[in-house]
């Protein structure tokens, strides 16, 4: 989950390491730190905190002229955020400096056998043993050592690692944690994404797993694990380093739910041509769609609330069973899946791990895989056998917004285009549907503008504990994803419950003040969510209900009342979710919270 940067060039590393860093903070933020050669040492500067500690620490790095070194910003799997724990870490003697992003899973075995033959460790993370196993490994050939002892690790790494006695070079590795190369004249970069190398180049080549990557200030070289060199297409990144600032912006946040319109104009617009559907990276053929009895739409966090929306609407157009499921259960629980098994995997970074895995086992079993992701070239993008991407651009904020929304819309016109292939719908219904997608960015465009009133209306809201975010069917799905998305933020404990099941026990928690959030969109059950609203009502809860103007709801039967515009009942949630995105960020706002950082999360979840 971690951000791990490293540079080989000719000029000082220090700037733009932490310049990388900084561009990386988005994926863990407990620690940073740099190691960077001094007086023919490595020499480690390291903090607990976010990076400003260790610029502070470190007077931004001016003082180092090194010309080689590697960074880290951490989120901690293996004990706490401390200095000690903070990476780099350094082998027993000095010769060795890692950073490590991942989870290397045999470290409490290697651990004993290096504490066994003398090595002091100075931290309680796992990383540290590859530093010592590296020294203990060491043959005298850089190269060697590190495909030795890489050769001994399990779990999942991207490394970059500096070895005292090779002061101009620099190896990096990558294993089920992600890892990119950038390549200038004025040196050669690696990085777990793409915005920490942008201020250097645009030219990159993507890793593969179990890929060694040799770095100098003039040249880039690409080794599998048995040393055999690997040719690599470099490819140039299209984005404008603008897309990965703030531009204006208090937060990324804000600046990402204002893009929305952008981010889905670019994601729908290309898929439809001419009235027609198209689906650039998957092919799957009407004699294929009409062996699939099941479908399974894997996930986690936000992108599972995608897969809760996709199991409604696929299973209304297209009449097959749908299965939403959470990847990090779905891996474990021996699932029912064979080559009449159509599986659906979502994933912003394309690297998310159980969602990785759950893909691999369902392909393993026979399945069909397609992959929504947003991250070109990434893991789950190069392993499923059809992808779609989310046009989305870079997302930083750790809250996901356009890549949800972004995904919604694909999850729309894959439903379609299956719904159509198997003669579910006809021509004329895949017409309408068409035009209301094509429809939507305008309509978020004209829901962003009602932000300033929702801003008001959050201040009432900020100081309570406790909200409830009730819905039926399409709106139940949206409301899960509002309610993570309040939570996550302005850490307002918060729950999401299928409106008519809150009686079922839940409904005990209502009382004089209680916030609770009703969605009613989903216009054929309105009156029964209004049913639902009535009963907390009656219990003392304060109401915010949203919902479409000409859905009758009288404004005096809750307190608030939020009116968005209307679109195909099975698109409302693209509309629904924009207001409720507003009104978390807004609640965390007034409650001066971290927003693009919110504590113990990072942005892409790469340990499983
Ligand atoms: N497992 C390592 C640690 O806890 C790396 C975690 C990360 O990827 O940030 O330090």
């Amino acid at each position: 989950m971690c951000g791990i940067v490293g540079f080989t060039g000719k000029k000082p590393a220090a700037p733009i390491l932490l310049e990388g860093l900084a561009r990386l903070e988005y994926r863990g933020y407990d620690s940073a730190g740099i190691a960077v050669f001094k007086n023919d040492k490595i020499s480690v500067k390291k903090s607990c905190g976010k990076l400003q500690m260790l610029r502070d620490l470190i007077n931004d790095g001016v003082d180092f002229d090194s010309t080689v070194g590697i960074g880290h910003t951490r989120w901690a799997t293996h004990g706490k955020p401390s200095d000690e724990n903070s990476h780099p870490h350094r082998s027993q003697s000095g010769l060795f400096a890692i950073v490590h992003n991942g989870i290397i899973e045999n470290y409490a075995s290697l651990r004993k056998t290096l504490k066994k033959k003398g090595y002091t460790f100075l931290s309680e993370t796992d990383t540290e043993v590859v530093a010592h196993l590296l020294e203990e490994n060491y043959t005298g050939d850089f190269f060697e050592t590190v495909s030795k002892t890489i050769a001994m690790l399990e779990g999942s790494y991207a490394l970059g690692i500096l070895c005292k006695n090779n002061p101009d070079e620099m190896y990096a590795v990558r294993k089920s944690s992600p890892l990119i190369v950038g390549l200038s004249d004025e040196g050669n970069m690696v990085a777990s994404d793409i915005p920490a190398i942008l201020p250097v180049t645009r030219k990159i080549c993507y890793l593969n797993d179990n890929e060694i990557v040799h770095l100098t200030a003039d040249s880039v070289e690409i080794f599998d694990m048995d040393k055999n060199k690997i040719e690599r297409e470099v490819k140039t990144v299209e984005w404008d380093v603008s897309a990965a600032e703030k531009g204006g912006y208090e937060h990324f946040m804000i600046k990402e739910i204002m893009e929305q319109p952008k981010a889905l104009r670019e994601t729908i617009a290309p898929r439809i041509k001419d009235g027609q559907i198209h689906l650039d990276g998957i092919n799957l053929t009407k004699e294929q769609l009409e062996k699939v009895q099941r479908i399974n739409i894997i996930a986690c966090g936000s992108a599972y609330h995608v897969g809760v929306v996709g199991k409604y609407v696929i299973e209304q157009m297209c009449r097959i069973p749908v299965f939403a499921e959470i990847a990090s259960e779905f891996r474990y629980a021996d699932p029912i899946i064979d080559e009449n098994s159509l599986v659906i995997i979502i994933s912003q970074s394309g690297e998310t791990a159980d969602t990785l895995e759950a893909l691999r086992v369902a392909k393993k079993q026979g399945a069909t895989t397609l992959a929504i992701v947003n991250v070109v070239g990434s893991s789950i993008a190069n392993e499923a056998q059809h992808v779609l991407y989310t046009w989305a651009g870079p997302e930083i904020s750790v809250a996901t917004t356009k890549a949800y929304s972004t995904q919604l819309a694909l999850m729309y016109l894959i439903s379609l285009d299956i719904a159509q292939k198997l003669g579910r719908v006809d021509d004329k219904y895949v017409g309408k549907m068409l035009s209301s997608i094509e429809a939507l960015p305008e309509k978020v465009e004209k829901i962003l503008k009602i932000a300033p009133e929702i801003e008001e209306m959050a201040q009432r809201y900020a100081y309570l504990e406790h909200a409830y975010f009730l819905g039926r069917n399409l709106d139940y799905a949206v409301a899960l994803e509002a309610s993570l998305k309040l939570k996550e933020i302005s850490y307002i404990h918060s729950e999401a419950y299928a409106a008519g099941e809150l009686k079922h026990g839940t409904i005990s928690l209502i009382e004089t003040g209680t916030f609770v959030v009703g969605l009613a969109c989903t216009e054929r059950l309105v009156a029964k969510t209004m049913s639902n609203i009535k009963e907390v009502k009656a219990r003392g809860a304060e109401v915010l209900l949203l919902t479409c103007e000409d859905y009758g709801v009288h404004s005096e039967e809750v307190d608030h009342i939020l009116d968005i515009p209307t679109t195909h009942e099975l698109l409302m949630p693209s509309l629904e979710v924009v207001p409720l995105q507003l009104l978390g960020y807004y609640i965390a706002k007034a409650r001066n919270c971290d927003i693009d950082k919110p504590r113990n999360l990072a942005k892409s979840v790469t340990v499983e």
